[in-house]
């Protein structure tokens, strides 16, 4: 049995199959999942999928790229939805370099805002980092982020930074770039990593894991992180199943 525990199912590239998607998963061992929803549009989407399908989570938050579009009545609706019964976590959130259109010190508060918020409602966070690994640790620093704790989602960094994050009451996600080739930090955090510290996630529609790279990633797919992972770690694929559903279960609260 496995969770992935960071999909985009309510993506616009699932619109004609959705129900589909959800059945290949459920035949591939995925038995549960948490939809991220994280602007106007992604967030009532990820809410209706989490209603209309039992082990099927929400997590709720503002993307760092669209941090320059958030308002006050924004924060406030992702404040009321965090008291939804399937809404596990409050993201994603965090900070992006990689695109420009909101600027560093406005994802930076609006960054700060929803940790704010993640602890008045007690709930963890999911972070997104892309090329911002130093400024995130910072501010979670700063924040007191490990109040609440969260997730490092499709971890990406170093293994120093993997095991500072631990400290702070983090755990590591792993998605698809474990399984690329050429992606030598993924595979070396999954080898370092203490497999109670560890989850595993598509990322889903992007990110697709070796040998599917390029194309639609779904949840189905991270049967094959799960896999790698096992290989890294000399494990068996059953064991990284169990402990990381376990994981994941723990983590967002869920009675299985
Ligand atoms: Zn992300
Ligand atoms: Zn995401």
């Amino acid at each position: 049995m496995l969770f992935d525990t960071h999909v985009h199912l309510n993506a616009d590239q699932f619109e004609d199959d959705l129900e589909e998607t959800i059945q290949r998963a459920k035949e591939a061992g995925v038995h549960y999942m948490t939809v991220v929803g994280f602007d106007r549009k992604t967030i009532p989407k990820a809410m209706e999928i989490a209603e209309n399908h039992d082990h099927i989570y929400a997590a709720v938050g503002w993307h760092p790229v669209d941090a320059i579009d958030m308002t006050q009545e924004d924060l406030d609706w992702i404040e009321e939805l965090s008291s939804h019964p399937k809404v596990v976590a409050i993201g994603e959130m965090g900070l992006d370099y990689h695109w420009d259109k909101s600027p560093a010190d406005v994802q930076k508060d609006v960054f700060r805002k929803q940790i704010r918020l993640a602890k008045k409602v007690n709930m963890p966070i999911v972070i997104h980092n892309r090329e911002a690994t130093d400024d995130i640790v910072e501010i979670l620093k700063e924040e007191n982020a490990g109040e609440v704790g969260g997730i490092m989602h499709c971890y990406s960094g170093p293994v120093e930074t993997a095991q500072e994050c631990i400290d702070m009451n983090f755990m590591i996600s792993l998605g698809g770039p474990v399984t690329f080739k050429n992606a030598k930090l993924p595979k070396e955090v999954a080898k370092a990593v203490d497999m109670k510290h560890l989850l595993v996630e598509t990322d889903c529609p992007f990110l697709a894991p070796h040998p599917n790279r390029g194309k639609r990633n779904e949840p189905a797919y991270v049967k094959l992180v799960a896999e790698q992972v096992a290989e890294l770690k000399g494990l068996s694929f059953e064991e990284v199943s169990e402990v990381t559903t376990a994981n994941a279960l723990n983590f967002f609260g869920i009675k299985a």
